[in-house]
């Protein structure tokens, strides 16, 4: 802030451009391994930007049904066919792919972590459907970003998938703590999009002093594996006892952790009844998640305690009792 003011004050084509945003977009470029990178200001802001650019009128998009909003609203605004397959159903991907010779250019978009899920996108399977069939394939990281990989990197990461994965798209707002979001890709790519991505164009530039603070997460993220390993800990913890405990998390494989309750009307219930007892857990409905579907949202953080998770698991247990939603158990721990 004292360097470069708090504001940018115009757009980055304009005169909006400051040092802190090449210092981040250099910065997340070398961490994640890739030539270039372009910061925008919020991730939705970056979906709508990347997707309605790249893609067009004679074009097929092939998008998880779990996908982000953000995602479908720049798909929507690209103007390119769109198909939905049903979440990670591979078989059903390669059948769209099959049919699929007579678009020009053909992508895959997936959240690496599903937001409301806390599963994996399987990269691997993505990557060689893609390969085989020509596709681009595109991936959000939200969810991925500093808490998976060896490094923190990213499910791209984890996947060793670096050099397969045509468009890294993340946000610098949930592990980084800031507030923006990255594109990771080849020079032609990021040069493309500063070019013709209308919400970085059209929009004032990120405040440097968030940019600054961005980019200190980023070496937290590198230097200190430490959080990253402990929030991996902590909620495989919770996801155990949950399920030993007999809740449903379904397929969740990283700090969201869902409880699916099914009824909206017990969800919230659920969810008041835990804040009574101290503990905030969000409850989401339906349109957010699929019918039937409603869940509490449990996201674990590197910072809680054991304690604090002790405490949340003998609650979660009361509550799902008093409610029904699970049965009082032998191995039940007092
Ligand atoms: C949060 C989120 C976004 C949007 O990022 P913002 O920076 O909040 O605009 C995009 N995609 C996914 C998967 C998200 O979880």
């Amino acid at each position: 802030m004292e360097k470069e003011g708090f504001g940018s004050g115009a757009s980055r084509l304009v005169c909006g451009n400051m040092s802190a945003h090449r210092r981040l977009e250099k910065r997340l470029a070398s961490f994640k391994g890739t030539e270039e990178c372009l910061v925008f200001s919020t991730g939705y802001m970056a979906n709508v930007g990347i997707i309605s650019s790249l893609f067009g009128r004679g074009d097929l998009i092939l998008s998880d049904r779990l996908n982000h909003a953000s995602i479908i609203d720049g798909i929507l605004l690209s103007g390119a066919a769109f198909k939905r397959y049903p979440h990670k159903d591979m078989a059903a991907l390669e059948r769209l792919l099959e049919e699929s010779s007579a678009y020009q250019k053909k992508v895959i978009i997936t959240d690496t972590v599903f937001s409301m899920d806390g599963d994996i996108a399987p990269l691997d399977r993505i990557a060689e459907l893609a390969k085989q069939h020509h596709a681009m394939v595109m991936v959000d990281e939200a969810h991925g970003f500093g808490v998976l990989g060896t490094h923190g990197k990213g499910a791209v990461e984890q996947f060793g998938l670096q050099n397969d994965i045509d468009i890294q798209m993340g946000t610098l707002s949930k592990a980084a703590g800031a507030f923006g979001a990255y594109c990771c890709g080849s020079r032609d790519l990021i040069e493309y999009l500063v070019n013709k991505a209308r919400s970085v164009i059209y929009t004032t530039g990120m405040p440097p002093a968030m940019a600054a603070a961005a980019e200190a997460a980023v070496d937290i993220i590198k230097e200190e594996p430490q959080r990253r390993e402990s929030v991996k800990r902590l909620s495989d913890r919770v996801r155990s006892e949950l399920k030993e405990s007999g809740f449903n998390t379904g397929e969740s494989q990283t700090p969201i952790i869902p409880v699916i309750v099914g009824d909206s009307a017990q969800a919230v219930e659920f969810s008041t009844r835990l804040l009574e007892r101290g503990i905030f857990v969000q409850a989401i409905r339906p349109p957010t998640v699929p019918q039937n579907t409603a869940r509490l949202r449990i996201t674990v953080m590197a910072t809680h305690r054991q304690e604090d998770l002790d405490s949340l698991l003998n609650c979660m247990r009361e509550v799902g009792e008093e409610l029904k939603i699970i049965n009082n158990q032998d191995t039940r721990k007092q």
